[in-house]
């Protein structure tokens, strides 16, 4: 027997706090529980995207979430600038593709991270931008970009800031009201430690304003009937019932942990795991401030990422995962989000010895658990 563990960036383990709830029986979503369990979610999400403004639960995964964001305030014709970094910030271009968005693409190379400055340049040449869109945590290159230097940018402009935050809510700090943040999207399977199904979108009163004319067509997403439904503590269309009854287990557990505490807790953990990469002589494939989602390490000379993955799986039946687009057979990526703990870093470590050993690699066993443990005997 081996044990299965699970350390990809997303999805990510799920508490047995939250697994039990969901395995209770189901209930119906137009009934006084369902109201309660909404209204008792409902105040956890204010308070974990840090804002007044309503977050609004969508039957759907990140990507719908972020695709919900375009199209409920942007209008066709539309001009916005996109902060393209790597995979995600691919995603939003092929979003923007689909609606007749045009895009002016603000790159860097994959691994590195565009300044807040040049997003101002952006805004002030093309006054009549209508949305900065960006990710906070870039999940394809371990890379977290300034979204509070994008805020600063946006805020005097006529546009929105509008943020992909699914690997960076509940695990790096994004306080939305405090920076000026439009518009946060985000999904259940990474910081919220819950199944994929469940993504979410905020919208603040600027964006919302910019929903009242936005043109762009929409159905299931139309964010003006989910938010009439939510204020009353209901949903517009049958909710994922049994993800909102996870999705309190969690929003309690962070709470009790404390929400500074718990990105004390994911710094804390990739910071050990980037020691412990490059004790092993790896090098990090961020060349920017490093998410604390998740580590991009670059693959071995003369060993393909792909293999890196074959063998923690193979081997040691853990789940990591290797590069996305170009960057596949270049790097893996090691999660330390959500539902993980220092010892998780330990066991992912441990495992990468063995890995590299198994591929025919120098090691020095202990080395990069090693390093690791000395960041965990820091004092806080
Ligand atoms: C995981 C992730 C998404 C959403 O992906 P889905 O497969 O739709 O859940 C979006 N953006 C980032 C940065 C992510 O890490």
């Amino acid at each position: 027997m081996k044990k299965y563990q699970l350390m990809a960036p997303g999805p990510t383990p799920v508490p047995s706090e939250a697994l039990l709830a969901m395995a209770q029986p189901m209930i119906h979503h137009r009934t006084p529980q369902y109201e309660a369990l909404f209204a008792e979610v409902r105040a956890g999400l204010k308070k974990l995207f840090q804002t007044q403004a309503e977050v609004l639960p969508l039957a759907c995964t990140g990507t719908g979430a972020m695709e919900a964001a375009v199209i409920n305030t942007l209008s066709a014709g539309d001009t916005v600038a996109l902060v393209r970094a790597g995979k995600f910030g691919d995603r939003w271009l092929e979003i923007c593709k689909a609606y007749g968005v045009k895009v002016i693409e603000l790159t860097a190379p994959f691994g590195h991270t565009v300044p807040a400055a040049r997003v101002a340049e952006a805004l002030a040449a093309n006054p009549h931008l209508a949305a900065v869109l960006t990710q906070h945590s870039e999940s394809s290159t371990g890379v977290l970009h300034d979204v509070r230097g994008y805020a600063q940018a946006t805020r005097e402009s006529a546009a929105i800031l509008i943020v992909d935050a699914v690997s960076s809510l509940g695990i790096a700090d994004l306080p939305m009201d405090a920076w000026g943040v439009d518009v946060v999207v985000s999904g259940s399977q990474k910081g919220l430690m819950l199944p994929p199904g469940l993504g979410f979108c905020a919208l603040g009163e600027k964006a919302w304003a910019k929903q009242k004319t936005s043109t762009l067509p929409k159905y299931y997403f139309n964010l003006a009937e989910e938010r009439k439904c939510v204020v009353k503590n209901e949903a517009h269309f049958t909710p994922a019932v049994s993800i909102v009854v996870g999705l309190r287990e969690v929003l309690r557990m962070l709470e009790q942990e404390g929400i500074a505490n718990v990105f004390k807790r994911h710094d804390r953990l990739a910071r050990a795991t980037r020691a412990g990469v490059e004790a092993l002589g790896l090098a990090l494939f961020c060349k920017a401030t490093p998410s604390p989602a998740l580590t991009a390490v670059v693959a071995p000379k003369g060993v393909d990422g792909e293999q890196v993955v074959a063998a923690y799986s193979q081997t040691h039946n853990i789940t990591i995962a290797g590069g996305q687009g170009e960057m596949k057979g270049k790097v893996f990526r090691l999660g330390h989000m959500g539902y993980a703990a220092e010892f998780d870093v330990i066991v992912a470590l441990a495992a990468l010895e063995q890995v590299l050993a198994d591929l025919g690699q120098p090691v020095d066993f202990g080395a990069g658990v090693r390093a690791a443990q000395k960041i965990f005997a820091e004092k806080p």
